[in-house]
């Protein structure tokens, strides 16, 4: 068996205009943790927004002949600079670069030095720390007994020197560059900075530029420039290129160049994937189906042949994915050949081409969601509260203590009102001066809103969102009433959205949001306007400003409006408020009247802006805003926000994800998904049928081709960005795991929304399939152990960990703000009704209880899955209706049913439903048996590097360091079970020393791929 050395790296791609600052110095932002220019002041220009604190009377920027204003610490001035201490949370490997300008050859003066104390610390010395030695860093637990690091000459001193040390936590080295060029390079560096941190305890890090940990240390003599901290381990070329840009002044982005990128994360094996090991000896060749114009939908799996009759599982193709759609545009047939990594197996499928028909279908919606207060989460059979209660308690409850004010902060502070005595504005995505403030807030009140309509079991705790929801509602309806109309009567004003001037003594628009530079003339805004921020930035949008942190640039308007809009709707639909319909619609009218003016080719231009034009879901709101009030402006503002090249190909829409082609290919993961959300609500207003199809051939290609085994997405190390998709569909391996991260919460939150929202239009098992293990194994694994910190990416290179943020909601970014939202209604997809309230579904299987006023009827379900294989639902309430449960993907060994104790026979075909029947009386129960088994789960191009599930849950090997190895074990192919001991009660397992536990209930490292070698 020839074994193809897997899909080749593919070319670099740039699928985005208008980058921005996507990339500096070709590296993807997500992998910069902070960058402190120090030209005037010591804010972080990375979207972290992690200001830093300048100490010391000398301290002073001072004019220089190389960069401009720069950073000055004089001698023995005491000058530094103090980073927050949790600037490193979650960071293993670290790199950290800068120019400094040393003045003195004076021994220990320090680059930097972050630590809790002199005996844990990682610091650098660009002389040494003795008159004799050299340029060194160091990385220390326990003293200096423990002392590890390079040593290389001094740097010279009353000039510009780059200087970059890279800690590479899984390769367990530790190197030291001098102008772009490795100097020292140490190995077997087993202390990282996990050793050294307070990871718990974010004060007790001293995060220092020019200081030593040392007390009584002398700070350093020198100048500073461009500080930066990566979260990746820099290649030599990386540190190369900055130096160099630096110097030319360009950012030079040097594509073409695999060095660029990162090199393949991890070695693996190839070795014969589990069909191989089973005595596959045929794929067959498949026919297909399509109509003109549309790509065909090639399957994804098919079943093999195996030697002896042996029943092995379905293979894995992966067929060529054309970029456009010119295979079809005639009757007629063809084949293409698809491959299967790891063997030599080519199998075809001939492709019929039919004549389209005159009219498409549309498919109508024929279930919807419980009300959110109509579904409660009950404990275990064993009355242990379940996974789902133990996150939405530690959101509920943290919420309830939140101060509505802080979330206020910024919109009073754009309105130029006081604040209530003693509020403190918010920090992290939500500091003042970043421009995607509000962004929380909208979050926040659509949390609110379901926490209060969830809390049905708890009076108190629902008095007090209500509470919080009513005052909420209240000033920023206030606030709103106060745009475009006069402060006082006969006072000057602009009520017109299309005719807001610049601010006031301002010659254009900005995006200045600082205490002195904001402006807050919001009777000239246009009636109706409401953000965190004035206009500015969405009129810059239209003049082609780009995402970055100057004053002429911004930050994804239109995305903190969604978020804003989409709460304000919540609100009203879950929460019952009617005046944040009222303020909702204002906007609504001032964001339509805009872009009604703007050309169709602006708008491409603008939708297709990575960051900057990402918009959330826009047209989703302004559907819903459609579907509400029935005003036809708002479905064609939702129209309005069609990324066009995105849905529809090209301006001229010839395919694009309307006619299944992948137009996913290398794109920003979140900032598309909720686009495709919005198609979706845009074809419920519009019924035209190009919208669904833009959702459906979406969520089958994004789940299939691009999708890691937590259900999540993106990671991509191409393009080089840990936010976006593979450059390419069905590389995961080759493109994907970048060191970056991978598994954007915030995206899978999305795709959740997408396929609950899919599945109410074609009850097909897939979409709750899909459903159930996202849920588990990344939405409810995203949140820490003890508090409501949750995760932004989540790693699943070898040994990887979970870093997580926000634990008492005061800084968020955009994936602590959806944790809001997810854990707030994660009963939401247990049950759905049909839209005639002739069935009831059983999605997921979780202790819970449902009420059904329309039918007059409750259903509990008592169970303690996935620890157990079994549920039982109970009726109370009697009448005609169908119950539908669902035969999971993953029950192939079996789906038993009985009612009222009595075993029935039934054709339960795994990823469908199954109609238990019409008629039910008071009392009656349903006993589902469905075995739970191992199965594996490879990356499609990589067979040999799996994941293992029991039933839908992902189990994960513990691990003790970060790894540069993929974790390998040997399983049995026929039977993974033979290979696998431990206790299904509790879901844990061994392979021989290897630990495995549900990645739900994992906290610290993890390996959830494994080298799998079969036999
Ligand atoms: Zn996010």
């Amino acid at each position: 068996m020839v074994f193809l050395e897997c899909l080749v790296w593919t070319a670099p791609a740039r699928a985005q205009d208008d980058e921005g600052d996507r990339f500096l110095d070709g590296i993807g932002e997500t992998a910069l943790v902070a960058r402190y220019v120090l030209n005037g002041n010591v804010e972080d220009s990375s979207r972290h927004n992690r200001h830093a604190t300048l100490r010391g009377k000398t301290a002073a920027y001072v004019d220089d002949g190389q960069f401009g204003s720069v950073l000055s610490l004089p001698a023995g001035g005491g000058g530094y600079v103090e980073m927050p201490g949790q600037v490193l949370n979650g960071v293993d490997t670290v790199s950290v670069t800068g120019w400094v300008f040393v003045r003195s050859a004076e021994p220990r003066q320090r680059f930097f030095d972050f630590g809790r104390n002199t005996t844990a610390n990682f610091f650098c010395t660009p002389i040494g720390s003795d008159a004799g030695k050299g340029y060194s860093a160091r990385i220390t637990s326990n003293g200096r007994a423990k002392e590890q690091g390079p040593l290389a000459p001094r740097i010279k001193t009353n000039r510009w020197v780059h200087l970059a040390v890279v800690l590479d936590a899984a390769k367990q080295t530790l190197s030291t560059y001098a102008d772009g060029v490795r100097v020292g390079h140490a190995t077997n560096v087993t202390l990282n900075l996990e050793k050294v941190l307070d990871r718990g305890n974010a004060a007790a890090n001293h995060l220092y530029i020019g200081k030593s940990q040392g007390k009584t240390d002398s700070t350093i003599n020198a100048k500073i420039h461009d500080f930066r901290i990566y979260s990746i381990a820099l290649t030599d070329r990386q540190v190369a290129v900055i130096k160099k840009n630096a110097l030319s002044g360009k950012d030079v982005v040097e594509s073409g160049d695999k060095s660029q990128g990162e090199s393949t994360p991890a070695k693996a094996t190839v070795i014969a994937s589990m069909p191989v090991v089973l005595g596959l000896v045929k794929v067959p060749d498949v026919a297909v189906e399509t109509v003109v114009g549309h790509l065909p939908r090639l399957p994804y799996t098919i079943a093999g042949v195996y030697r002896d009759g042996v029943k092995g599982p379905k293979v894995r193709v992966i067929w060529p994915s054309p970029k456009d759609n010119s295979q079809v545009l005639q009757a007629g047939t063809y084949t293409v050949t698809g491959t299967l990594p790891g063997t030599d197996f080519l199998p075809k499928a001939t492709v019929t081409v039919k004549a389209a028909p005159g009219a498409e279908s549309a498919p109508r919606r024929t279930s919807v969601a419980f009300p959110l207060g109509q579904v409660l989460l009950n404990p275990d059979e064993k009355q242990r509260a379940t996974a789902l209660i133990k996150n939405r308690d530690k959101f509920i409850l943290t919420l309830a203590k939140t101060d509505p004010d802080r979330f206020l902060y910024n919109f009073r502070d754009a309105f130029g009102q006081k604040q209530p005595e003693g509020v403190q504005p918010l920090g992290g995505w939500d500091s003042q001066t970043t421009r995607l403030r509000g962004h929380a807030s909208g979050h926040y009140l659509s949390a609110i809103a379901q926490s209060y309509a969830s809390t049905t079991y708890d009076a108190e705790l629902r008095a007090n969102f209500l509470q919080k929801m009513n005052y909420l509602i209240e000033t920023l309806y206030d606030l709103s009433q106060k745009s475009g109309k006069p402060v006082q009567q006969g006072g000057k004003f602009n009520a017109d959205p299309t005719a807001v001037p610049p601010g006031p003594d301002k010659t254009g628009f900005d995006s200045d949001l600082s205490k002195d530079g904001i402006r807050t003339d919001c009777w000239n805004w246009g009636k109706g306007f409401i953000s965190a921020y004035p206009p500015d930035q969405f009129i810059m949008l239209e003049h082609g400003a780009t995402y970055g942190g100057k004053n002429n640039q911004i930050w994804a308007p239109y995305y903190t409006l969604h978020k804003i809009l989409a709460g304000l709707l919540d609100c009203y639909e879950v929460g019952g408020n009617k005046k944040a319909l009222e303020i909702a619609q204002g906007m609504g009218l001032w964001v339509y009247q805009r872009l009604n003016l703007v050309p169709t080719a602006t708008r491409i231009k603008m939708w297709n802006r990575y960051i900057a034009g990402e918009y959330g879901g826009m047209n989703e709101v302004m559907a819903r805003l459609f579907r509400i009030t029935e005003d036809p402006r708002f479905l064609k503002c939702a129209i309005l926000f069609d990324n066009i090249d995105f849905f529809f190909g090209n301006a001229q829409r010839d395919h694009g994800l309307a006619r299944n082609v992948d137009t996913i290919r290398g794109k920003h993961a979140n900032q598309h998904i909720p686009q495709i959300t919005g198609a979706l609500e845009t074809y419920q207003g519009t019924k035209d049928a190009q919208y669904y199809r833009v959702a459906d051939n979406f969520w089958n290609i994004c789940t299939h081709a691009y999708m890691y085994n937590i259900g999540g997405v993106a990671g991509a190390k191409n393009p080089n960005n840990a936010e976006c998709f593979t450059g390419e569909p069905d590389t995961l391996f080759a493109n994907g795991f970048a060191r970056g991260g991978q598994n954007e919460t915030c995206a899978t939150y999305n795709l959740l929304k997408l396929s609950r929202q899919l599945f109410m239009f074609d009850p097909n098992g897939k979409y709750m399939d899909y459903y159930e293990q996202a849920l588990y194994n990344h939405i409810v694994a995203s949140v820490a152990e003890d508090n409501a910190g949750n995760t932004y990416h989540v790693p699943l290179n070898p040994g990887a960990r979970k870093g997580f943020g926000n634990a008492n909601m005061g800084g968020f970014t955009c994936c602590n703000g959806t944790a809001l939202e997810s854990s707030t209604k994660l009963q939401d997809s247990i049950y759905f009704k049909g839209v005639d309230d002739k069935a009831l579904y059983v999605n997921l299987y979780v202790p819970s209880t449902v009420t059904w006023p329309e039918r007059n009827v409750t259903v509990k379900q008592q169970t303690s899955f996935p620890y157990s294989d079994t549920t039982r639902l109970t009726v109370a309430g009697e009448g005609a209706f169908d119950i539908k449960v669902r035969v999971p993907r993953w029950a192939t060994r079996g789906f038993f049913v009985k009612i009222n104790g009595v075993e029935q026979t039934v054709d339960a075909v795994p990823g469908t439903y199954l109609n238990l029947g019409q008629t039910w009386k008071n009392h009656d129960t349903i006993e589902l048996r469905m075995p739970l088994c191992f199965r594996l789960a490879p990356v499609m191009d990589r067979p040999n590097i799996a994941s293992i599930f029991y039933g839908p849950v992902l189990l994960a090997a513990e691990e003790s360091d970060p790894r540069t190895e993929w974790r390998s074990v040997t399983l049995n192919a026929a039977d993974l079970g033979k290979s696998i001991t431990g206790d299904p009660s509790t879901l844990r397992f061994k392979i021989g020393d290897v630990t495995l536990k549900p990645f739900h209930e994992t906290y610290g490292r993890h390996s959830v791929y494994l080298d799998v070698t079969l036999e």
